[in-house]
Formats: C-alpha cells, structure tokens, sequence
C-alpha cells in the first residue's frame, strides 16, 4: 500500500517531501505532486516533511481525501 499526497498540497507544491524521499518517486503532477504506487517503498519519511499535512499510507487516507488515491494512480496511468 503505497503512500498518497491529498488535496492540501495543491497550491502549495513546495517540494519538501521530493528532498526526503530516498526513491525519488514523488513526482511534479501539475496541480500538485503525485506519489508513483509501484516505485514508493513506504517508508514514511515524507509524511512529516509535509508542511500541510497531505501525505497518508493509502490505508490510512481520510474519507474525504479517498478520491485522491484514484486520482493519484490515474497520473501514472495505472
Ligand atoms: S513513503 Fe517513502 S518512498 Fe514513499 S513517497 Fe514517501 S518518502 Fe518516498
Ligand atoms: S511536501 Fe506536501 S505540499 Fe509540499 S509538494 Fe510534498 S505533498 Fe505537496
């Protein structure tokens, strides 16, 4: 279950999780940055690197935020 950014960071995309992630699967989508499913290994590190809180595991993703782990694999075409 991969890690999925949500709606607070669009309009911020200040990058900050890009600089911790050890993959480097965080990815510039447009509107804001998109989390690769297949390539983020889970290991937590951008989650409190986030200054807007946007980052959840996939699990773990509010309910009104759970349209944004659709919108998150659709980037990627998956
Ligand atoms: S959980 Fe780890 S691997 Fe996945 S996007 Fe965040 S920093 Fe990268
Ligand atoms: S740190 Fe948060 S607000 Fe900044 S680009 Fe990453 S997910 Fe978006």
């Amino acid at each position: 279950m991969p890690h999925v950014i949500t709606s607070p960071c669009i309009g911020v995309k200040d990058q900050a999780c890009t600089e911790v992630c050890p993959v480097e699967c965080i990815y510039d989508g447009g509107d804001q940055f998109y989390i690769h499913p297949d390539e983020c290994i889970d290991c937590g590190a951008c989650v409190p690197a986030c200054p807007v809180s946007a980052i959840f595991p996939e699990e773990d993703v509010p309910g009104d935020q759970v349209p944004f782990i659709e919108k998150n694999r659709a980037h990627f075409g998956l």
